[in-house]
């Protein structure tokens, strides 16, 4: 299958800043110039519509660098003025306000889940354009990664952005090398080891970042999400596949060897008769997955139609007291799990994802058992929350590690650096 015409030339290399050779700079004066530009757009992005005033009180900058700034957005092609509420047009010179355009750019999100696969494509200001889903058909990694690559291909040709599309953000569950885009360890056999990164790369002809899908959803969820303006939080995605992502001093942390958040297999004091996959019966991934809580299920006595944590959630609320029972039970191990870490990284909020959301009225036993295990974190409790964004969001945070990326140093990339380029 050959990359689609145009594909490489409407995308946007991520790893090469387009610096111009031609226009040195002092060090000093690029890093600071590089961090106003990030700081501004990503405030335009998580706190928009604002006005330039606005912007400015709140960045900690001059009215005039942020008008300068500001202009060469709009420039770009980045940010457009919005009508400004009628109270500031009442009061002299109207504080016209600026929002993310959503035309600018655009990103591919891929989510690869247990039997399905998500490919979104995203704009800007990191809503969801189109998104497909289809299932994935036999377990070769390269039959796999075509299909996948044909999905997006199809996508990519039905919508056709009018901005670049800047890059592919993937995401899969399990122990993703961050570094070397590759699956370290994986639930499902056939992903481990596959070379995800390089082989979709090769296939779409865009630059592709690979991470977690627990990652992805913390950087949905801190961007627009319950994470808002949060600088130390911990996501928690307890469904077919077991994992959290830190996010410390507003970043997200991958570890030394893209390990952090590893918390499948992190002990909950409690022994199953089932043996993880990591050899143990007493870790969270054997204790709340889906697979082990719907087999608990089935043994205790709930129908075998029952197939899916949600189904075991109406159940539970249709009045069956065992299914009630096997998710109780489930959500205390999880508050097992949640007291340590709470000890561990001392975080203003836990976030909650996955199937664990279906059955809402457990959180409190949670929250209980999370409260009790703790030693350090009295108020644990009342920090522990659910995520707002749900299962469809997946491709959706996928292009979000994309984005992170862009607004981390937007003037390393067309549209923004040619602007700026052309004016120096
Ligand atoms: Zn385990």
């Amino acid at each position: 299958m050959s990359t689609p015409a145009g594909a490489s030339q409407r995308g946007v290399d991520l790893s090469q800043p387009s610096t111009s050779p031609a226009a040195p700079r002092s060090w000093q004066g690029t890093t600071l110039r590089r961090r106003n530009y990030s700081v501004v757009l990503r405030t335009i992005l998580t706190d928009g519509p604002i006005s330039r005033v606005d912007i400015a009180r709140r960045v900690g900058l001059t009215p005039t660098a942020i008008t300068s700034i500001v202009t060469s957005l709009l420039k770009a092609g980045l940010v457009k003025e919005v009508q400004p509420p009628s109270e500031g047009r009442d009061r002299g010179r109207p504080k016209v306000p600026v929002v993310i355009d959503p035309d600018g750019l655009s990103v591919l999100g891929i989510f690869i889940g247990g039997t399905h696969t998500s490919v979104g494509l995203i704009d800007l200001s990191g809503h969801l354009i189109a998104e497909t889903e289809i299932e994935q058909v036999g377990t070769s990694v390269d039959g796999l990664v075509r299909q996948t690559a044909d999905a997006a291909r199809e996508l990519m040709d039905a919508v056709s952005p009018t901005g670049p599309i800047l890059g592919v953000g993937t995401s899969i569950g399990g122990w993703v090398d961050t570094d070397q885009g590759v699956v370290l360890d994986h639930v499902q056999p056939h992903w481990v080891g596959a070379p995800l990164r390089d082989g979709l790369e090769e296939r779409l002809g865009l630059p592709v970042v690979l991470n977690s899908n627990a990652r992805a959803m913390a950087l949905l969820e801190s961007w627009l999400g319950a994470a808002k303006g949060v600088r130390n939080f911990i996501y928690v995605s307890i469904g077919a596949l077991v994992g959290s992502a830190l996010f410390i001093d507003g970043k997200i942390y991958d570890g030394a060897s893209s390990a952090a958040g590893a918390v499948d297999h992190l002990s909950v004091r409690v022994r199953t008769k089932t043996q993880c996959f990591c050899g143990r019966r007493d870790c969270l991934h054997v204790a709340v997955s889906d697979e082990t809580t719907l087999r608990l299920a089935h043994q205790a006595g709930v129908p075998t139609t029952v197939t899916s944590i949600r189904d075991l959630a109406e159940a539970a609320e249709g009045g069956d007291d065992v299914a009630a029972r096997v998710l109780r039970n489930r959500a205390r191990y999880v508050g097992n799990a949640v007291g340590q870490l709470a000890d561990l990284l001392n975080p203003e909020l836990i976030l909650l994802g996955g199937s664990i959301l279906n059955g809402l009225e457990y959180l409190d036993d949670l929250r209980q058992r999370a409260a009790s295990t703790t030693h350090t974190a009295p108020d644990v409790a009342d920090i522990i929350r659910p995520s707002v964004f749900g299962r469809s969001a997946l491709s959706r945070a996928s292009g979000a590690l994309v984005l992170n990326s862009y607004y981390r140093n937007p003037l390393a990339h067309p549209p923004l650096g040619r602007v700026i380029e052309i004016e120096e």
